[in-house]
């Protein structure tokens, strides 16, 4: 006999979404967190992110509103009456978690837990527990490369917290994260540096789609540095002189290191026990989430997979459903939408056209423009969107959306995609008018017809 059915390690949106539905098929479920309820995306990640994205939104209004008539006076943003804000946001977001799970009959354990064998789980206490099964959902840290002085660079897990928003910072990256606080502590007055090793920063991302969000970005003041890379920081009298490997050095009050996330399972026993684990200590799974030892799960970004909220619940849905209503489902990983609330914002679903091109010839359809409000505003920044449709069977397969809203935009897109749309059924839906989105029902003429990659 074990003490229970399932035993949850970790609180995150994959571990709290498995033990809730695994509670509600009637299984006995525990869940151990170390830290706060709700995991990165609640406590550290896309919910306070979000609103610092909105709170940095407020600028722009500020800046287009006499394009419109208004007479604004003297603005400023203050940090601390922000954080505050999201803070008491976040606090009641983590007990929501907190609630539904007690509500669900799932016992809680706000402790470190860690694996001793394949049905045996030792809390930080020294308590054991033993389960028919565990689910791994330990989620994953951000990366500090070996760089000298990298102490002194603070991650995204730092960045809510901070006492005060500095005047001068340096982004070191080019993924999501580095893209998305460029602009948001751009928004919020800071000046903004960005380093990035490569051509072009979002590499994954449709080129089109980059080359026009790091024009915006560098029209928005930010100072994006292509082919730039950390040498070494060094700290005097409270000052973070940061060398380039191009040799240059130059002052900042904060660096913030946004240089990939890698999956959080050292230390949690996984190796002795015998599961599987690839180059990055993800665990390695199967289409149902199991690992190498048949007891033993694991879901979201622990096995780095696709590294977003919303997978991460499938996952743990998916897992639930096979194990406790004898339903074997697997977690759908096509065709995820995603959206990178860079300022002007990213919404993508589908293939890139470099992807799309590598597998079959592809007709493009691309339009670029001024959006109504913008031209008012006087704001020098275009909308761009993108088709990406299959020559043989007309279905799209990329739709890349660069403008206010794309990420509310995508996810409606991303149901026409999931459907295997052709291009002729978006020309037969009506346009919305006027709106930005019409302008996805109504491009005629593709831009060209590609079989092979563009040259960057
Ligand atoms: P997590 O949410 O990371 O949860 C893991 C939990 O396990 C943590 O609470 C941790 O404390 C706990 N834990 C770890 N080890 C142990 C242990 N041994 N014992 C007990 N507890 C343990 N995704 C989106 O879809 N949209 C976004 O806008 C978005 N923005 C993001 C912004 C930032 C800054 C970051 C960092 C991520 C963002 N993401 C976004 C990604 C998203 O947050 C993650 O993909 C998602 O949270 C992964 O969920 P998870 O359940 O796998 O892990
Ligand atoms: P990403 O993988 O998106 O980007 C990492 C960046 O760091 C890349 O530009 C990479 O460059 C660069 N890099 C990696 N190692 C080094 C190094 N040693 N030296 C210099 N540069 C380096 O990771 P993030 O940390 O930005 O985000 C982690 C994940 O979290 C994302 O991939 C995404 O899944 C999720 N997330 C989702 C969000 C959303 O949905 N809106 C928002 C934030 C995060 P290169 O490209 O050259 O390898």
């Amino acid at each position: 006999m074990f003490d229970f059915d399932l035993f949850v390690i970790g609180g995150g949106s994959g571990g709290v979404r498995a033990a809730r539905l695994a509670a509600e098929a009637g299984a006995a479920v525990a869940l151990a967190e170390q830290s706060r309820m709700g995991g990165t995306c609640v406590i550290r990640g896309c919910v306070p992110k979000k609103l610092m994205v909105n709170a940095a939104d407020f600028s722009d209004h500020f800046t287009d509103a006499p394009g419109f008539g208004w007479s604004v006076g003297e603005t400023g943003f203050d940090w601390q009456r922000f954080r505050d804000a999201k803070d008491r946001e976040i606090l009641r977001l983590e007990q929501l978690y907190r609630s539904n799970l007690n509500r669900a009959g799932v016992k809680i354990f706000d402790q470190r837990a860690v694996l001793e064998d394949a049905h045996c789980v030792r809390l930080a206490d020294g308590t054991r527990k033993s389960a028919k099964y565990v689910l791994i959902a330990t989620g994953g840290f951000p990366y500090r490369p070996p760089v000298s002085g990298i102490e002194h660079a603070i991650s995204s897990d730092d960045i809510f917290e901070v006492e005060a928003l500095p005047e001068r910072v340096l982004i070191v990256g080019g993924g999501y994260i580095a893209c998305e606080f460029a602009g948001i502590l751009n928004g919020m007055g800071c000046s903004v540096t960005q380093y990035y090793r490569g051509e072009q920063i979002l590499r994954g991302f449709d080129l089109d789609i980059r080359q026009h969000v790091a024009t915006a970005m560098k029209k928005r003041g930010i100072d994006l540095r292509l082919g730039a890379d950390l040498e070494c920081i060094t700290k005097s009298a409270g000052r973070l002189a940061v060398t380039d490997k191009n040799g240059g050095t130059e002052e900042f009050d904060m660096v913030l290191a946004a240089l990939g996330r890698r999956p959080n399972t050292e230390g949690l026993g996984l190796g002795t026990i015998g599961v599987e684990l690839g180059p990055t200590g993800e665990v390695v799974v199967d289409a149902y989430s199991q690992s190498s030892v048949p007891s033993v799960f694991a879901v979201g970004d622990a096995t780095d997979r696709i590294n977003l909220t919303p997978v991460a619940i499938r996952e743990g849905a998916a897992f639930a459903e096979t194990i406790f209503n004898a339903n074997r489902t697997v977690a759908d990983h096509e065709n995820v939408a995603t959206a990178v609330f860079t300022r002007p914002e990213i919404g993508t679903v589908g293939l890139t056209e470099e992807a799309a091109a590598r597998v079959t010839e592809v007709a493009v359809y691309r339009t670029e423009f001024r959006p109504l409000a913008a031209v008012l505003a006087g704001r020098d920044e275009s909308v761009l969107m993108k088709l990406i449709v299959d020559c043989g069977n007309r279905r799209v397969l990329g739709v890349h959306i660069v403008g206010p809203v794309a990420g509310e935009l995508i996810q409606l897109a991303a149901i026409a995609v999931k459907m295997q749309a052709t291009k002729e059924d978006f020309d037969r839906t009506v346009a919305v008018h006027p709106t930005i989105s019409e302008e996805l029902v109504t491009m005629k003429t593709p831009v060209r017809i590609t079989a092979s990659p563009r040259p960057h």
